[in-house]
């Protein structure tokens, strides 16, 4: 696949499709200055940026709307360029909670409609399945879901829609071959979050692994192409079919992390980081161990 600046969006098995690059919101609303996601969302814009991966919960949606709609009032995009990806949370699972939230979803963003929107617990699903019928999603898929969360979905008598994606945790360090093994099989695409490693904030991220960035066969690959560790990181998930939404507020790194497309890696690199798997999760989401749908458990 020729996969370009302005063009590297992958089919979505619904016939819509999907931009491997997105910008990653997820920012702890306490240490952040209000309007630092408006702002940043407006830079990736202009960068070239048409993917942005947000949630409710994020507190910050509304910025992210405003900054959409700004550029399409400036003429720089129009509202089918551009790809949002909302979330609805843990706690608003319970199927009739489903469609309220992703109301009150629109109404922050001031959109008509989201193009994915995602879930956490398989209970939500057909729930779901009525947004997309409503208009209100675009295309409907699934987060942090493990491959028996994914069985029980397509195995459901009734299905409508199968889930389009599945975000989970994706980087070199922890490459998920078997979940992307068993998503590619079924057709669903596997959105990488924390493709940089995460913001490695000790109150929500497993520290003892070590910082992907300072890993030196990401470095001296980068050497090579003049690039850094960070764009060897995406450019290794976007050349293996896997969406990235690394998130940066920084203007220089959104341009940075923007500037993967004008370069390739070797069949030898890819393997090389495919190696580096040590298979520990930065992001284990402790606070939902004792829940009965904790999806980590299992192997993958
Ligand atoms: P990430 O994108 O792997 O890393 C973000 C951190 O890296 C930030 O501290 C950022 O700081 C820094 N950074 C960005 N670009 C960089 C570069 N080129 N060089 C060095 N540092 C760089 O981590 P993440 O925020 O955990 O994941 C990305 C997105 O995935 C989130 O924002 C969210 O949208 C989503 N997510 C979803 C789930 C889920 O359960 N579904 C869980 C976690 C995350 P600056 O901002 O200062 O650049």
């Amino acid at each position: 696949m020729n996969l370009t600046a302005e063009s590297h969006r992958i089919p979505l098995s619904d016939g819509n499709s999907i931009p491997l690059l997105g910008l990653g919101t997820y920012a702890d609303p306490q240490k952040t200055p209000k309007g630092s996601c408006l702002e940043a969302v407006k830079i990736a814009i202009d960068a070239g940026y048409r993917h942005i991966d947000g949630a409710f919960v994020y507190f910050n949606e509304h910025e992210v709307g405003q900054a959409i709609r700004e550029k399409i009032a400036e003429g720089k995009i129009k509202r089918e360029d551009i790809f949002y990806c909302g979330k609805l949370w843990n706690t608003c699972h319970p199927p009739e909670l489903v469609r309220p939230t992703l109301e009150k979803t629109l109404k922050i963003l001031q959109l008509d409609y989201v193009d994915l929107y995602i879930i956490e617990l398989p209970m939500a699903f057909k729930a779901l399945e009525a947004c997309k019928d409503a208009g209100l999603a675009k295309s409907i898929g699934v987060s942090n879901f493990n491959r028996r969360q994914l069985e029980m979905i397509m195995n459901k008598p009734g299905l409508k829609y199968k889930p389009v994606s599945n975000q989970v945790e994706c980087h070199p360090y922890f490459t998920q071959p078997k979940l992307l093994e068993f998503c590619r099989q079924h057709d669903i695409i596997i959105v990488g979050y924390s493709p940089l490693g995460t913001s490695r904030d000790e109150s929500w991220v497993n520290v003892s692994s070590p910082p992907l960035l300072k890993d030196p066969v990401l470095n001296a690959i980068g050497k090579k192409y003049n690039k850094t560790a960070a764009q060897i990181a995406l450019r290794f998930n976007v050349q293996r079919g896997v969406v990235v939404i690394p998130k940066s507020f920084n203007p220089q790194r959104i341009r940075e992390n923007f500037q993967i497309f004008d370069f390739s890696l070797t069949e030898q690199e890819m393997k090389e980081i495919e190696a580096l798997n040590k298979n520990v999760r930065y992001v284990e989401l402790l606070m939902w161990r004792d829940h009965p749908e904790y999806p980590f458990n299992d192997e993958y």
